[in-house]
C-alpha cells in the first residue's frame, strides 16, 4: 500500500501522472520507442517541450505577455546564480526569508552590491517581513515566495517599480496570483511539477540584455529563449513528467481549482494544531505556508509515541527540517486531503492519550 507522502521535495505527483510517466519510459504514446531512448531533437520530444513551455505560460496566466518559459538544468540553486549573472549590473536587494534567500544572496554577492532590504533571521525566520522600504534604484529585488524549511509563506508582494525575482521552487502552481508583477520566476521541478532535474524559469523577455559582463552560453537566458530551450539536451525525462503534471492540473481546472483544494488542506492541519493542545505551530500565523505546515510537540515525551503511530498509519516525511526541529507536513498539489485526514486523526488521537 502506499503511504501518505508528506516529503518536502522530490515529493509526491499525481498518481495519474506517476502511471503515464512510468508508462513512457516503456513505450511513449505507441511510438515504439522509450521516451528516455529517442532523440530531443525528434518530432515527438520537441511537442513535449513546446506543450511543457506553453502550459506553465497559460496556467500562470501570462501568455502574450512577454515572456519565455524555460526547463533549465542544475536546480533552484544554479537560478541563484544565473539571475544575478543576466540581471545584476551594480546593485540588487533580497530579502531574507531564510536558507534559500541566503543562498541566493551568496551567490549574487559575486556579481555586484546586495542590499539586504529585509530579513527575519533574529526570529529565525518564523516570520515575513513587511513594510519594509526598497530602494529605487535597485536592478531588482530577490524574493523567496515560500519558505519551504520555515513554513512561512509571502501573501502580499511588495509594491515597487524595481523588477521582482522571486524564487517559487516550493508554491508554484499552488495558489492565484498576478503573476505578471513577475519579471523572473524560477521553481525546482521537485517539489510542485515533477522530478529533480529540470527548473522552470519564466522570463519577462525586456529584462534581458541590459548588463555589460560577457555571459557563458549555458548561464544565459537569451541563448536559452533563442534556443527555445533546447542549446543542449534538455533533462527529457523531467520535462516530460513537469508536462504530464502541469496538464493534470489544466484539466482539473488549473490553479484556481487547485487552490481551493489546498487551503482546504491547510486549514484542517492547521485548526488541529491550534485547537490541540499537544501540539503548537511555529510559523506566525499570518505567514504561514499552504505549502508546508510547521509544528512541534509540546510534550517531548509523546514524540515517540507519535512517531509510532505515524509510522503505523503510514505516514511518511513529516519530520522537520533539522535547522527548526519538531514536524512538517508538506502538502504539496498531489498530496490528496485524505493524507492530510490521516495526519490529523493521529494528533487528535494523541490528544486523548496524552
Ligand atoms: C528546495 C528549494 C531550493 C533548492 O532547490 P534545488 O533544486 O535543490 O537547487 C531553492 N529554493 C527553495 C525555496 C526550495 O524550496
Amino acid at each position: 500500500m502506499k503511504k501518505h507522502n508528506f516529503s518536502a521535495g522530490p515529493c509526491i505527483l499525481p498518481a495519474e501522472v506517476m502511471q503515464k510517466a512510468s508508462q513512457a519510459v516503456l513505450e511513449l504514446d505507441g511510438i515504439g520507442l522509450s521516451l528516455i531512448e529517442i532523440s530531443h531533437r525528434s518530432k515527438e520530444f520537441v511537442a513535449i517541450m513546446e506543450n511543457a513551455r506553453s502550459l506553465a505560460l497559460e496556467l500562470l496566466g501570462l501568455e502574450g505577455k512577454g515572456y519565455q518559459a524555460l526547463f533549465l538544468q542544475g536546480g533552484a540553486s544554479m537560478q541563484f546564480l544565473m539571475t544575478a549573472f543576466n540581471l545584476l549590473d551594480k546593485k540588487a536587494g533580497y530579502v531574507n526569508t531564510g536558507t534559500w534567500s541566503q543562498k541566493a544572496i551568496k551567490e549574487a554577492r559575486l556579481f555586484g552590491d546586495i542590499v539586504e532590504v529585509a530579513s527575519s533571521q533574529e526570529d529565525n525566520f518564523k516570520h515575513i517581513p513587511k513594510g519594509y522600504a526598497i530602494p529605487s534604484d535597485l536592478d531588482y529585488l530577490h524574493l523567496t515566495s515560500n519558505n519551504t524549511i520555515y513554513g512561512t509563506q509571502i501573501k502580499e508582494f511588495p509594491k515597487t517599480d524595481v523588477p521582482l525575482v522571486c524564487d517559487m521552487s516550493s508554491d508554484i502552481f499552488s495558489r492565484q496570483l498576478d503573476f505578471s508583477q513577475f519579471d523572473l520566476i524560477y521553481a525546482g521541478a521537485q517539489k510542485n511539477m515533477g522530478p529533480a532535474g529540470a527548473t522552470l524559469v519564466v522570463v519577462k523577455e525586456d529584462i534581458l540584455g541590459k548588463v555589460s559582463r560577457k555571459i557563458p552560453s549555458m548561464m544565459d537566458y537569451s541563448v536559452h529563449v533563442a534556443k527555445e530551450s533546447m542549446f543542449n539536451t534538455p533533462p527529457v525525462f523531467a520535462v516530460y513528467v513537469s508536462m504530464l503534471t502541469m496538464q493534470w492540473l489544466k484539466d482539473l481546472g488549473g490553479i484556481a481549482a487547485i487552490e481551493e483544494i489546498n487551503e482546504r488542506k491547510a486549514n484542517l492541519i492547521y485548526s488541529e494544531i491550534e485547537l490541540n493542545p499537544v501540539f503548537y505551530g511555529i510559523a506566525a500565523k499570518e505567514d504561514r505556508s499552504t505549502m508546508n505546515a510547521t509544528f512541534n510537540i509540546t510534550d517531548d515525551e509523546l514524540k515517540d509515541i507519535f512517531d509510532d503511530m505515524c509510522k503505523e498509519a503510514g505516514i511518511s516525511g513529516i519530520n522537520g527540517h533539522r535547522s527548526v526541529g519538531g514536524y512538517r507536513a508538506s502538502m504539496y498539489n498531489a498530496l490528496p486531503m485524505e493524507s492530510v485526514g490521516a495526519l490529523v486523526d493521529i494528533m487528535s488521537e494523541l490528544e486523548k492519550k496524552g
